[in-house]
């Protein structure tokens, strides 16, 4: 046995299962301390917003149970990592540090210090994979470059081998004396005035037990219809595992082979888990975009961007945040995201496109907005995704690809049930009306207990005129 001790420093890896870092430390028979450290200050603008501060308590307090049904306890400190870690390894006698590989542009800075540091104190610094698939640097075009476009990075992606998840360690052997903890409920990270987060209660387990049960759930009810009913908001069709997999309670490569698995010798199932599985490249095709180019949260990917007249827009900015557009798809997915801490994909490429478009304000506005809000708030995805849609990223949508909100509406909400549960003044309208209430007659919106502008707003821009005046812009854009 082992005399030596190894702290595991947990971070986008909330969980035990297929956790290389604690099972390579657990394996070695070391005395193992885990630590999770509140580091407010690397990550600058992007530390954690509202709603990721409420996950993370729940996760946590999670993480913290399921490590003392295995003889072990969770060590919490606050501060800068790069001070708090070799601390608390001279206070311990640590001879290693074990973590997943964090991937955000900060990340990498303080892992580089870290090493130095323990390098000079004779610990050993060691990284594993575990909130990807496979490192953002193993795919590289034939030319040897990063890829900018998602289906040759896809076709790549393919002839990779993802590691088999392996089980979690059943006992984690504690060290003899446990360091301080600070005490979960200090760090305050749950709203209290107001308290917000009712919804967020009512909608999600955070956990790795919560995790697995919305695999298991996903697998058997909705990956048979998935590829067709993924665009459709009316209906529980996703996987809903983003903010699991954005704090790691349940890693990729577990849900790539449980899934590989379940569809196994099932032809019904087959186009789903073909569909599921690109979806979950997507996530690792953005943080091979947020490797190579760390710019990717603030500045446009296509630098021409940088130009474009962005407006500056208080109050049309507080409509699209409170879902006050007088649009029922969008103001359903903002009011939906603002409940729940999570939208539609389908609707978040609305909305997304309404502000950017209709209403003119920058996508980084946006983006900002959805770090705050967002339970799944991931700087690769959001930023990739904001930038797909406002056209300004790699392989995005092209800028003159304007979304109409009330034929997106239509398409992919056609009896209006998404926009009835999130907007519930319009219940009463007619489908052919719940997407264009302002195209209702007086009796329509008598009939239905509407007033306009007094129930439900009216129209904060006119979607054909707007799309005319971003294309102008866009055009002389082009023209400089
Ligand atoms: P499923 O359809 O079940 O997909 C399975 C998994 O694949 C998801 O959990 C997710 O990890 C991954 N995935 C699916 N679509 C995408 C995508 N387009 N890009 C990257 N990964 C994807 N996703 C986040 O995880 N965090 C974000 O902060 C985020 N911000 C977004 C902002 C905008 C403007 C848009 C348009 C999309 C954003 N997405 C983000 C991507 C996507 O909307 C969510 O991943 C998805 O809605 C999560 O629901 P699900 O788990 O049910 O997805």
């Amino acid at each position: 046995m082992s005399t030596s001790t190894i702290l595991v420093w947990f971070r986008h890896d909330l969980r035990l299962a297929d956790n290389r870092a604690l099972i390579r430390a657990a394996v070695d028979g070391a005395h193992v301390i885990p630590i999770y450290i509140l580091d407010d200050e690397t990550p600058g603008r992007w530390r954690a917003g509202g709603a990721s501060r409420w996950w993370l308590h729940h996760s946590l307090a999670s993480l913290a149970d399921d490590l003392e049904m295995r003889g072990s306890r969770l060590v919490l400190r606050r501060g800068n990592a790069r001070d708090v870690l070799p601390a608390l390894a001279s206070e311990t006698k640590a001879t290693a540090v074990h973590c997943s590989r964090a991937y955000q542009p900060w990340a990498a800075v303080l892992e580089s210090d870290l090493k130095a540091k323990f390098d000079r104190s004779g610990i050993t610094f060691r990284r594993f994979t575990g909130t990807l698939l496979f490192e953002p640097e193993s795919l590289r075009t034939k030319a040897g470059e990063p890829f900018k476009v998602y289906t040759p990075f896809w076709r790549a992606a393919q002839d990779v081998d993802v590691h088999p998840p392996e089980p979690a360690h059943k006992q984690i052997p504690p060290p003899s004396r446990w360091p301080k903890s600070d005490n979960l409920a200090s760090w305050k990270l749950l709203p209290t005035r107001p308290d917000w987060s009712g919804g967020f209660r009512e909608t999600w387990t955070p956990g790795s037990a919560g995790a697995t049960r919305q695999l298991e759930r996903f697998l058997k009810s909705a990956l048979v219809d998935y590829a067709d009913a993924r665009n459709r908001p009316d209906q529980p069709a996703t996987s809903r595992l983003s903010p699991h997999l954005a704090f790691g309670e349940i890693s990729p490569a577990t849900i790539w082979h449980r899934a590989r698995h379940a569809a196994n010798g099932q032809p019904a199932l087959s186009k789903g888990l073909e569909v599921f599985l690109k979806e979950l490249a997507w996530r690792e095709f953005s943080y091979h975009l947020l490797t190579h180019w760390p710019t990717l949260p603030e500045h446009p990917f296509r630098p021409e961007f940088a130009r474009f007249p962005w407006r500056n827009d208080a109050e049309l900015l507080h409509a699209w945040q409170k879902g006050r557009t007088g649009y029922p798809i969008v103001d359903a997915g903002m009011r939906e995201l603002w409940h729940t801490g999570a939208m539609h994909n389908r609707v978040r490429m609305i909305s997304a496109s309404f502000l950017i478009k209709d209403l003119m304000i920058s996508w980084q506005t946006g983006e900002a907005w959805f770090w705050d809000t967002l339970v799944d708030a991931d700087l690769a995805s959001n930023a990739a995704s904001w930038q797909w849609v406002a056209g300004s990223g790699a392989d995005a949508a092209p800028y003159f690809r304007i979304f109409n909100p009330s034929k997106q509406g239509e398409t992919f909400d056609p009896d209006g049930a998404y926009v009835r549960r999130w907007v519930p003044e319009l219940a009463r309208l007619p489908n052919d009306l719940i997407h264009r209430p302002w195209e209702a007659s007086a009796m329509d919106l008598r009939a239905a207990a509407i007033e306009l502008g007094k129930d439900y707003p009216t129209r904060i821009v006119d979607h054909a005129a707007a799309r005319d005046q971003a294309l102008l812009a866009f055009k002389q854009l082009r023209a400089v």
